[in-house]
């Protein structure tokens, strides 16, 4: 069998959650689209079934998969509804809407359904990409009351740069939040990940926290305690030596120094790791550190395991987890964790805690 796999550490998703909740100080919706950044949904919102005090997903098909996997508690949809057909359904299965624009305002007035619906209203308090601008959102609140198939409404809104804890964009995003708001009841949420670290202004009713579920920080300077819960890693297959002056791989990036021991590792790019990685970029071979060298292929790459002799085939290889962080990997390519993360395919999914 084919060495490639994800681990992906249940303790840990459960571990950070708990860090997001205490951090936070009150409910947090784990956000869990995009099959949980990559995890796997269903499992992840199992393991967190006994303890999250709710969900959030992009869309009412990553919802509806939870739902018929047994999942009961509150379900939100970040991008809410895109055509009025989902309403009802989203109703019959009790998920939460957000409202971030008049079309899907409109949907709702103009839809007629069998039970009433819970709806996030966002503001666009400065991302300018999703919801709906400060001086409208009374407005709109007030259809929303008014149209008579609304239960609970809360308020909501998503910031652009917390991640950058000295730029001041924040801080003015919750400013226009609270001034805009200030006459309106209701439940309160702003932070995302990077908000829980790093601003504590932005604390309210709800957090939705996402990649620091999955451990991995979004603040370039800390993991806050934080516990990886993805490893993904493979084997070494196959070694040679090359001597300097021979090069290596497709476009013969690495070209040798000196003799080089190179180690075949049985997973690439159409396992969801970057080809756009450098010669350079750290692995982890039998627990000590080591660098790729060579393109990475579309179902192998190559390390090196010169200054390794005890290294050879069957030799584990860790690509990002507990001893390579996945910040790291995703710096070297030119990302962030989110989209490496999300892109792991074709590998086994083993799932331990
Ligand atoms: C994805 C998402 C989140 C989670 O963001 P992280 O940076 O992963 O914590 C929170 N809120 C909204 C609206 C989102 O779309």
């Amino acid at each position: 069998m084919r060495p490639a796999r994800a681990l992906i550490d249940l303790a840990a998703l459960r571990h950070n959650y708990r860090l997001a909740r205490r951090r936070h100080g009150s409910r947090a919706l784990a956000v869990v689209k995009a099959n949980a950044y990559g995890h796997g949904a269903v499992r992840c919102a199992r393991a967190l079934a006994g303890e999250a005090d709710g969900f959030a997903v992009a869309f009412l098909e990553e919802a509806l998969e939870l739902r018929a996997a047994g999942i009961v508690g509150p379900i939100l949809l970040l991008e809410g509804v895109f055509e009025a057909a989902e309403l009802d359904e989203a109703a019959a299965h009790g998920l939460w809407l957000v409202v971030h624009h008049e079309a899907q305002l409109r949907m709702l007035e103009t839809t007629p359904l069998a039970a009433p619906i819970d709806v996030w209203l966002k503001l666009n308090t400065g991302m300018n990409r999703a919801g709906f601008l400060p001086d409208a959102v009374e407005a709109a609140w007030r259809r929303l009351r008014a149209c008579g198939k609304v239960g609970e409404i809360a308020l909501m809104t998503h910031f652009a740069r917390a991640d950058e804890p000295q730029v001041i964009a924040t801080a003015e995003q919750i400013a226009r939040f609270d001034a805009a708001t200030a006459r309106l009841p209701g439940a309160r949420s702003l932070a995302n990940s990077a908000a829980i670290l790093g601003w504590p202004q932005a604390r309210r009713d709800w957090a939705r926290p996402g990649i620091l579920l999955y451990g991995a920080s979004p603040l370039a300077d800390a993991d806050g305690g934080l516990q990886p819960v993805m490893t993904l890693e493979s084997a070494v297959m196959a070694v040679r030596e090359i001597a300097p002056g021979e090069a290596l791989g497709y476009g013969g990036r690495f070209v040798a120094e000196r003799p080089i021991r190179v180690g075949l590792v049985a997973l690439g790019y159409a396992d969801g790791y970057p080809r756009t990685l450098p010669d350079g970029t750290p692995v982890s071979i039998d627990g000590a550190p080591a660098r790729l060298i060579g393109r990475v292929s579309m179902d192998m790459l190559t390390v090196d395991l010169s200054a390794l002799p005890g290294a050879g085939i069957g030799s584990r290889v860790e690509l990002w987890g507990k001893e390579v962080a996945v910040n790291r990997v995703a710096q070297a390519a030119g990302t962030i964790a989110y989209e490496l993360l999300c892109n792991v395919k074709r590998v086994r999914f083993e799932y331990c805690g």
